[in-house]
């Protein structure tokens, strides 16, 4: 095939120089695989050097604690990967000796990694001939073949999946990340494709057709479901009050603000402050928040005060002098919301 020897040539002059591209660890491999979900590349940089600094290898990955680990991860977002990291890394140490499985199949079977993951992984740290089809391959096949079909439809990810296995080089580790590549700073999303510098320009059927940006093709998502939340930003001596969410659902294990669902009037989240035992020192502040989730999105109203009284010790008082994973920061550092 034309366009993987054109790939094959163009990588190795002009791919970024990040540092899990220089290794063939799987290890190292997963855990930016797993950071690069969802998050920029500049902003995995220094959590992934920081990450293995300190937890080097699977095993002391499934020994550390889950708060060092959230905090490790504090502000990556979508904390549910670093719980399936080290669920993960759990497995491997007593199923495989703390040896990452070699095969793209077994590692499907460990939580928190897809079939992209298992590709990356098993290609580039073992060659195995497996593709590892992300959004940026499949929006560059869909651009290279001019195929409008539906990018996030599951039956063209098998479909590309499919071809591109077919078409496998030697290095397959080389030429997933020669896509990945090429997607993520050549043939870029939202219609801004730099054809101009493009290795495969010439064989590209979307740039001869002149539809390059118009693909790939996605049918709209559904939109998030938005939910009212109020959210007491309580204060004992200038310290947060926290509590603990619980440790399985959305945000499961991080320290929160205390929050309720609905808008409480002002007369109702005062009735809310003295039934746990807490009175105000002051003038209850009110305050609008919004904070944006994948699927949700909370629109907050936050009361703010300053209390005393014995409801005080059912929180946890966060003095500043440890460092929490909290859940969202809204009014901890600063209480005009
Ligand atoms: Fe993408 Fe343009 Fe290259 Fe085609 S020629 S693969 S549209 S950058």
């Amino acid at each position: 095939m034309e366009y993987v020897d054109l790939l094959m040539n163009w990588y190795p002059g002009h791919h970024r120089d990040l540092p899990w591209r220089n290794t063939r660890d799987p290890y190292a491999i997963w855990v930016s695989e797993i950071m690069l979900q969802q998050t920029r590349v500049a902003a995995v940089i220094p959590y992934y050097e920081r990450f293995l600094k300190e937890l080097p290898d699977v095993s002391a990955l499934a020994a550390v604690s889950d708060d060092r680990l959230l905090l490790l991860w504090q502000g990556l977002g979508y904390y549910s990967r670093a719980k399936n990291l080290k669920k993960a890394a759990g497995i491997v140490c007593e199923r495989f000796s703390g040896r990452m499985p070699d095969r793209y199949e077994t590692l499907l079977t460990l939580p928190g990694i897809g079939s992209y993951t298992a590709g990356a992984i098993a290609s580039i740290a073992y060659g195995e001939r497996v593709p590892a089809v992300d959004g940026n391959v499949l929006r560059v096949y869909a651009r290279l073949t001019n195929d409008p079909s539906d990018v996030a439809d599951p039956k063209v990810k098998t479909r590309v999946f499919d071809a591109l296995s077919a078409v496998m080089p030697n290095d397959p580790g080389m030429f997933n990340q020669a896509f990945m590549e090429l997607g993520a700073t050549v043939c870029v999303p939202n219609g801004q494709p730099l054809c101009g510098d493009c290795p495969l320009k010439d064989v590209c059927k979307a740039r001869a057709a002149g539809t390059a940006g118009l693909l790939p093709n996605k049918v709209p998502k559904k939109p998030r479901t938005i939910e009212d939340r109020t959210v007491f930003a309580l204060y004992e001596w200038g310290a947060p009050l926290l509590l603990k969410r619980p440790d399985k659902g959305l945000l499961g294990g991080l320290y929160e603000l205390p929050n309720v669902p609905g808008m409480l009037s002002t007369a109702e989240a005062a009735a809310w402050l003295t039934a746990r035992g807490l009175h105000p020192l002051g003038d209850l502040m009110r305050y609008t928040a919004k904070h944006v989730f994948t699927h949700i999105e909370w629109h907050m109203r936050v009361y703010a005060a300053d209390v005393a009284g014995e409801g005080v010790k059912d929180f946890i008082r966060s003095d500043g002098s440890q460092s929490i994973p909290t859940a969202f920061a809204v009014c901890l550092a600063d209480r005009s919301v």
